[in-house]
C-alpha cells in the first residue's frame, strides 16, 4: 500500500496574520507532512488587506516554516478541501468563546463532506487573547502590537493605518 501523506488545510481571513496564527501554523507542521495555510477572500467581512496582501504576509510569516504552503480562496472550504486532497481541516480555540462557532462549523463541514475531519489546536497561553481584529483595533488607536505581529507585518498595519 502507498504511504499516506496527511494533509492539513488551516483556512481562516488572517487580516492580517498574527502570532496566534503562526504559533498553531508551527504546532500543526510539527504533526502533519504537509499544512496548507488557506486565506479566505472574505469580501463580507471587509479585510483592511486585500487577498494578495493577506497572502503575501502570510508568506513572509511563515517562511521559516519548510512544509507549510499558503493559498487563496473564494469558495467553499470543503471544495477548496477537496481539491488539495486534504483529511483535516484545522482551526485554532482560544477561549470558551470561540467553542460554540467553530463546534457549528466543523458540523456543517462534516455534513458536506463526512470523510473531512475538523481538529483543533491551541496556541501557547501567550496567544490565547490575541485576535487579528483586536490588533487592528488596538493599532488604530495608536496602540503598539509590534509583540504580536512578524515585524515586516507590524510595518505593514503601521504605514496602512497611517501611523
Ligand atoms: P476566521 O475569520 O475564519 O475566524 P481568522 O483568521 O480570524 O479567521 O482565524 C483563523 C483560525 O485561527 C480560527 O480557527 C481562529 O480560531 C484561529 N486563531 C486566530 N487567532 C488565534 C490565536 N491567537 N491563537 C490560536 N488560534 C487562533
Amino acid at each position: 500500500m502507498p504511504q499516506m501523506t496527511t494533509k492539513a488545510i488551516y483556512p481562516g481571513t488572517f487580516d492580517p496574520i498574527t502570532k496566534g496564527h503562526i504559533d498553531l501554523a508551527e504546532r500543526a507542521s510539527q504533526l502533519f507532512d504537509e499544512v496548507v495555510i488557506a486565506i479566505s477572500a472574505s469580501p463580507s467581512k471587509q479585510p483592511l488587506f486585500d487577498i494578495n496582501e493577506r497572502l503575501e504576509m502570510a508568506q513572509i510569516s511563515l517562511s521559516h516554516i519548510d512544509n507549510i504552503s499558503v493559498a487563496g480562496f473564494d469558495g467553499l472550504l470543503i471544495e477548496c478541501v477537496r481539491t488539495a486532497q486534504a483529511q483535516v481541516v484545522l482551526r485554532g480555540l482560544r477561549a470558551v468563546s470561540d467553542f460554540e462557532y467553530e463546534f457549528q462549523l466543523a458540523a456543517m463541514n462534516r455534513r458536506l463532506d463526512p470523510t473531512v475531519e475538523t481538529m483543533f489546536l491551541t496556541p501557547s497561553e501567550n496567544y490565547t487573547f490575541l485576535s487579528a481584529s483586536m490588533v487592528k483595533e488596538i493599532a488604530s488607536l495608536g496602540g503598539d502590537v509590534s509583540q504580536f505581529l512578524h515585524p515586516q507585518i507590524n510595518k505593514r498595519l503601521a504605514d496602512r493605518l497611517g501611523r
